[in-house]
């Protein structure tokens, strides 16, 4: 079987299956056996029921001690029964597995291998997974992987059609030309893929992972070129004049610009007066102020009688968009019509803001990735932004600027990416930096504290409510699955709302909600109406709530440095004080060291500095920096120096062969093309 066989041609997947991982985005064996792990784990030799210890993860060879019962607790069922050894008894436990009562044969040995809790004062086996015990002696051989989860996906699904995938294919097709892979050493596609899924060992793991993130980068890198040999023709129709009324919108605003955002500002009005078309990045920290960089972007394209276009990665942060821009105007008296276009709007919204778009009645137009559907026609645009770029791909950035006549085109990112790095990933892109944040600001204070702070913390919120302001609390996340996610936040939620005095709201946001509910409940959080909101992972990315002034973060330990950085930059908005708790449920030197570079500073590209040395590059597979540039693999910071020889490749490659037109890149070329068409040129989470 060939590599770029449609999953079901997998033995054993049926319909529902299929489904299953269609919906995944894993349509084909390829796409499964680049879907990597997230981590690795050994399966440890079974330890003496006596020895176990609470909180460590473990393996016992037990027999069950009389029968299981199943008793319904909450809305699912929980299974309970006892384990003996030579050294003694535990206590265990399965969700909604009431059928191992019929599974489990008595008085047979088992591994069972999870995490030791304590309940009471007895020690508890909390749902374990179950083997034979040859079967068991098979995985200690190699690191088994550990996938991210998404939408239906379990653990034991991946693993067994990842192994038959990797046993069933017999050509990996090697498309990076032999050059490259002879002059930095890279694995072959064939032996990177086995290892990168079942490593033997950790040197293994490395030389795979080192061939699968260069090959990462250079795709990428590739499709940037493509980019950037496009803008060098670019002529544009859309040569803009200076408008007066911007330093009247200026002098509307109520604050000062700071100095970084008025040179920012320069350069980009320079740019958009030229004949050539601007291709610019901003990069700012979080709460720096690239919003009205952006608007005054579209103001001066309005008034130059075109249109301008703003494409961010979700509805709340669109809604929100169209909101402080629909008021800006009307505050100036500005006749420019401003449109919303989002998936989530009925037919008949849709079908409005389409003719105004084409009409041209729209001067301003914000939306998600409804923007570059087919139906959207625009009329003459001339400005394309995106925000916080890193959720885009390269393919969603051209199908926006398709859109235009070669439009001007500016990237909103808050990635704390240093410029030497910046310039290679953004080949495409001349670069401003906004690296001052508003004078008004007070740095936010943060603490790092354990659970038994959680009272103390609760106290705090209400006093921060009862002055007017609003909360965030990240709930604490939970790996099995959405729903059990789900159901966690909710009792979570419900926790807080018996801790707080009643009459403060606290309500929760989850992804198993519905578009629609998530926008009302971050509307109503927008207005005020609600004080407190408790969410799973992600308070979406950009909100800006400037009257919310206390961050909670359960389980800071489980995310990165940069996501914490990320969510931290929710609060600290306006001119209260802003604070950041962050509370770690688990111990451990490391876990605090890096907690506490967050502590001590609120500076992006210091954060993600400390955590690269903390990590140092021999942690193949620690915390990843989700929330920045999301390479499937790679670390824009940690693989910094295959980024680097990705980038020479690329160099060598294309000095050599501008248009891929020899024989040796041809199946480059294809792989190439492939990234672009596909998904994988997002960057996304
Ligand atoms: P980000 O760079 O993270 O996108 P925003 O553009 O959302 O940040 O700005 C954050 C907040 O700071 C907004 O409420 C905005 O109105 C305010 N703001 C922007 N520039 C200034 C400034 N120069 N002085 C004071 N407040 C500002
Ligand atoms: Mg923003």
């Amino acid at each position: 079987m060939k590599e770029t066989a449609p999953i079901e041609t997998l033995k054993g997947i049926g319909p529902k299956t299929k489904e299953i991982f269609l919906k995944a985005g894993i349509p084909t064996v390829e796409e499964l056996l680049h879907y990597y792990p997230r981590g690795y784990e050994r399966m440890e030799s079974p330890a003496p029921i006596a020895a176990l210890r609470e909180e460590e993860t473990a393996a016992v060879c037990a027999k069950l001690e009389g029968s299981l019962i199943t008793r319904r607790a909450k809305n699912f069922p929980v299974t309970i029964g006892m384990l003996r050894d030579e050294s003694g008894t535990i206590a265990v436990n399965w969700y909604r597995m009431p059928f191992l009562a019929n599974t489990l044969q008595n008085g047979k040995k088992y591994i069972f291998r999870g995490k030791v809790t304590k309940k009471g004062r007895q020690l508890l086996l909390m749902h374990p997974a179950i083997f034979e015990e040859e079967k068991y002696e098979e995985l200690q051989k190699e690191m088994q992987p550990i996938y991210p989860l998404v939408q239906g996906l379990t653990e034991n699904l991946l693993k067994k059609n990842v192994k038959v995938a990797l046993e069933s294919t017999d050509s990996f097709l090697e498309w990076l030309p032999k050059e490259i892979q002879s002059r930095y050493q890279l694995a072959e596609i064939g032996y990177a893929l086995h290892q990168i899924h079942f490593p033997k060992n950790e040197y293994e793991l490395h030389l795979a992972r080192r061939r699968l993130v260069f090959e990462e980068f250079l795709l990428f890198l590739l499709s940037v070129r493509r980019l950037k040999k496009k803008k060098e023709k670019e002529i544009t129709i859309y040569q803009m004049k200076e408008t007066k009324e911007i330093e009247n919108f200026q002098k509307n605003l109520g604050y000062e610009l700071t100095g970084a955002q008025k040179k920012v500002w320069k350069e980009i009005e320079e740019d958009m007066k030229k004949n050539t078309a601007m291709a610019r990045l901003v990069q700012g920290d979080v709460g720096s102020g690239k919003t009205v960089i952006a608007v005054m972007a579209l103001l001066m394209t309005a008034q130059n009688g075109y249109q301008g276009a703003m494409m961010v990665p979700t509805e709340v942060l669109a809604r929100q968009h169209y909101e402080s821009i629909v008021r800006l105007f009307e505050k100036n008296g500005y006749p420019y019509h401003v449109t919303l276009l989002t998936g989530t709007m009925t037919a008949k919204e849709k079908k409005a803001a389409y003719e105004e778009i084409e009409s041209g009645k729209a001067s301003v137009i914000i939306g998600t990735h409804a923007l570059i559907q087919e139906k959207v026609v625009y009329r003459n645009l001339a400005l394309a932004i995106t925000d916080e770029q890193h959720r885009f791909g390269v393919k969603q950035r051209e199908e926006l600027l398709e859109k235009g006549n070669y439009p001007h085109t500016l990237v909103m990112s808050a990635t704390p990416i240093p410029r030497t790095l910046a310039v290679i990933l953004y080949g495409d892109l001349d670069i401003s930096v906004i690296d001052e944040l508003p004078s008004d600001r007070l740095p936010i204070k943060n603490c790092v504290v354990d659970t038994t702070y959680r009272p103390k913390a609760y106290r705090f919120i209400e006093k921060e409510v009862e002055r007017g302001h609003q909360v965030y609390v990240i709930c604490p996340m939970v790996e099995e699955s959405e729903a059990i996610e789900a159901e966690n936040v909710m009792d979570y939620t419900e926790q807080l709302k018996k801790a707080l005095p009643l009459e403060i709201s606290v309500v929760c946001l989850h992804g198993k909600m519905k578009a629609k509910e998530k926008n009302k409940i971050m509307e109503d959080f927008a207005a005020g109406v609600i004080q407190v909101l408790v969410s799973t992972t992600v308070v979406e990315v950009g909100v800006n709530v400037p009257n919310a002034t206390v961050m909670m973060i359960e389980n800071a330990e489980r995310f990165g440095l940069a996501q914490l950085h990320q969510l931290r930059g929710r609060v600290g908005r306006g001119k209260d004080q802003g604070y950041c708790i962050m509370i770690h449920a688990a111990q451990g030197e490391t876990i605090k060291k890096r907690l506490e570079i967050l502590n001590q500073s609120n500076d992006g590209f210091y954060i993600a500095g400390q955590d690269l040395k903390l990590r140092g590059p021999g942690d193949l597979f620690g915390i990843r920096q989700s929330g920045m540039m999301e390479f499937k693999i790679g670390d824009v910071f940690q693989d910094a120096k295959i980024l680097q020889d990705a980038n020479e490749a690329v160099n060598q490659i294309l000095t050599e062969d501008p248009e891929l037109i020899l024989e040796k890149h041809q199946k480059l070329k294809k792989k190439a093309e492939h990234y672009v068409m596909s998904d994988s040129g997002t960057l996304n989470l």
